[in-house]
Order: C-alpha cells, then sequence, then structure tokens
C-alpha cells in the first residue's frame, strides 16, 4: 500500500510523527510525547515531555541526562501491546544494544515498522533481533553500500588476542564506543577464554554498571584511573576511541592501539583513530543483513533513513519492492 506517508506517519522536520498515535520517534527536537527505539545520543535525545521506550532505554536516558530526560516516562517492555489514540503499539527486539527495539504500529489493519538501529547477528548483551512482517518497514542504513561487509566477530576477537600474546609486555589499548560496544567486546573477548581482569576508562564504567543491573555479567574489571602506566604492562585496557590521542593515553608508553567499529573497514578511518590494530565489529547491519532484511520484512514498501541511502534504495527496487529515502535531517553519523 502507498501513499501511508501521508495518511499516517509523517516524515515532519522534528522527526517521524504518528498522526493518529499522537506521537514521534526518535525526534531530534524536543515534543510532547516521544516514542524511542534506544539510548544512543542520537536517537534519544532530552527535554521531551513525556517518552516511551523500554525499562533498559529508560535506565540509559536516565543515567545518561540525570533527571533531564523527560517530565513523565513510560516503560513498555519487549511483547507488551498498548493503544496510543488509535494506534496498537508494541517494541521488538532491534539486536543493537541493550533495550534497543524496533517500532511496531498498527492502524485500520495497516502494519508499520520503524527499525531503529539494528544488526542480525548474535550480541550476548542484548535480545536478538525479531523479523516482523509489516506492510511498510522503514530501515536504517548506515552501512548501506556492499563494501560494508563485517567479517565474523571471532576474527577480530582473534586478532586482538593475538596481538597479545606476541607483545606480552605492551599495555593494549582498546578504543570502544562506551553505550553496547564496550559491553560486547568484553563479551566477545570473554567467550573466546580471556577471562584477565579488564581495565576502563572511568567514561566507560557508568554503562558498565548499568549492564550489571540488567543481568550482563561482564566478568573481573577494574578502574584503569590511578594505576601507574608499569602496572598495566601487558593489560588490556579499554577506552572511548578520542582517548586514545589524549594526553590520557601517554602513560601506557608504547601501547599497543586498536579500535573496534564498523568504520574501520575504510583505512582512512582507522589512521585517523590512531588505530593500528583496526577491528570491525559494529552494532550496526552490514549491507548483506540489511539486504536480507528488507527481503525477510516482507514489505511491500521499505523507507530508508540515517545513513547511505542511496545503494539501499536501488536494491530494494531491484528485489521488486517500492522504496524511497527519507532524507531525515538530524541523523548524523553514529559514532559505533
Ligand atoms: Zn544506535
Ligand atoms: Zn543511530
Amino acid at each position: 500500500m502507498t501513499g501511508a506517508e501521508k495518511t499516517w506517519l509523517e516524515n515532519r522536520p522534528e522527526g517521524l510523527y504518528c498522526v493518529p498515535g499522537g506521537f514521534h520517534i526518535d525526534p531530534h527536537r524536543p515534543v510532547d510525547r516521544a516514542v524511542l527505539t534506544h539510548g544512543h545520543a542520537d536517537h534519544t535525545r532530552p527535554g521531551n515531555d513525556a517518552i516511551l521506550a523500554t525499562p533498559e532505554t529508560l535506565a540509559i536516558a536516565e543515567s545518561r541526562y540525570e533527571g533531564r530526560a523527560a517530565n513523565r516516562v513510560q516503560a513498555l517492555s519487549y511483547g507488551e501491546t498498548i493503544r496510543l489514540g488509535e494506534v496498537d503499539l508494541r517494541l521488538v527486539p532491534a539486536g543493537h544494544i541493550l533495550g534497543s527495539a524496533q517500532v511496531v504500529m498498527e492502524h485500520r489493519g495497516q502494519r508499520i515498522t520503524v527499525s531503529g538501529d539494528y544488526k542480525r547477528r548474535a550480541d550476548p548483551t542484548c535480545a536478538p533481533f525479531e523479523v516482523v512482517e509489516s506492510d511498510i518497514f522503514i530501515t536504517e542504513a548506515t552501512f548501506g553500500l556492499p563494501v560494508f561487509r563485517h567479517p565474523p566477530d571471532a576474527e577480530e576477537i582473534g586478532k586482538l588476542l593475538d596481538s597479545m600474546a606476541a607483545f606480552p609486555d605492551r599495555t593494549h589499548l582498546l578504543g570502544v564506543y562506551a553505550l553496547g560496544k564496550c559491553q560486547r567486546m568484553i563479551l566477545l573477548l570473554r567467550a573466546a577464554g580471556h577471562d584477565e581482569t579488564i581495565y576502563l576508562h572511568g567514561a566507560l564504567e557508568k554503562l558498565c554498571k548499568l549492564y550489571r543491573r540488567f543481568g550482563v555479567d561482564l566478568g573481573p574489571t577494574a578502574p584503569a584511573a590511578g594505576l601507574p602506566g608499569s602496572a598495566l604492562k601487558g593489560k588490556l585496557v579499554m577506552c572511548p576511541p578520542s582517548a586514545i590521542a589524549d594526553r590520557w593515553s601517554r602513560k601506557f608508553g608504547d601501547a599497543v592501539t586498536a579500535v573496534a567499529s564498523g568504520w574501520m573497514r575504510v583505512r582512512a578511518r582507522a589512521r585517523q583513530r590512531g588505530a593500528e590494530l583496526p577491528l570491525i565489529v559494529s552494532d550496526h547491519a552490514d549491507w548483506d543483513e540489511l539486504c536480507q532484511t528488507i527481503g525477510d520484512v516482507n514489505a511491500g514498501e521499505i523507507w530508508v533513513t540515517h545513513g547511505r541511502e542511496d545503494a539501499l534504495v536501488h536494491q530494494a527496487r531491484a528485489m521488486g519492492l517500492e522504496a524511497k529515502a527519507l532524507h531525515m535531517i538530524g541523523r548524523e553519523e553514529e559514532g559505533e
């Protein structure tokens, strides 16, 4: 079915707006009522009057904004359905980070699903992506080019562990985003048998604590602060990517520098980040996962947002689907 954008889901300057439900999804300006897909800063912004999200996303928003997230919050767990206005709404796992959800809306027999950010591969820190057959599916396209094919996670983790074995006297500094990537890398390392204490930059500690509160067992970690560089030789220290080029990293001497991100596929980005050891580990669907998903959801119409839209629109049309790019504003590239 076409024309739904005009009839009940509108692409407004402040973000997608569900007309019969009276709410925005991931608005980038404060609104009266927002439904949030997940806690990354470009999706969950402060200052909305009312927000609805999974309990995990609400906890992340509270941890980041400390009382400024919203005046009123409402939790909706995976699998529950509520009625907002004339719309039945549920949140379905997106497999992106802890609490991440697809927003599934039904109105007068038509189902529209907004994916938020998602990935299809296994991630022990969050519930796996669920396919929801939909009339219209709105997909992200952060890595929406055929050049972006993420290798198996275990291969990338293997590179890091090999380097630690080859340079047992050097600190390994691993740059990761604080929300999602940090906790996933820790669990991937644990799954590969690394059970030693992992040292954390202060900027990573709060969200690790939050993940633990939601039952994610990260194994032994300790703050890197306050320890002399000499005590961390041969150890793994995780930090935000920006800290690698920072004065903070000097105490580690000739550390091996690694960064884990989907963008590490691009050599110039790895150089720019100062990553000797670029690890391609992403919390977003790669090209193959995007193409698989737009087929799996069996939608007549695909709307593409949030990244490299044109290639995926072209691909969807080649698959016989109606497709268009939303060209939403306020969706800067996600650091991930
Ligand atoms: Zn995200
Ligand atoms: Zn995003």
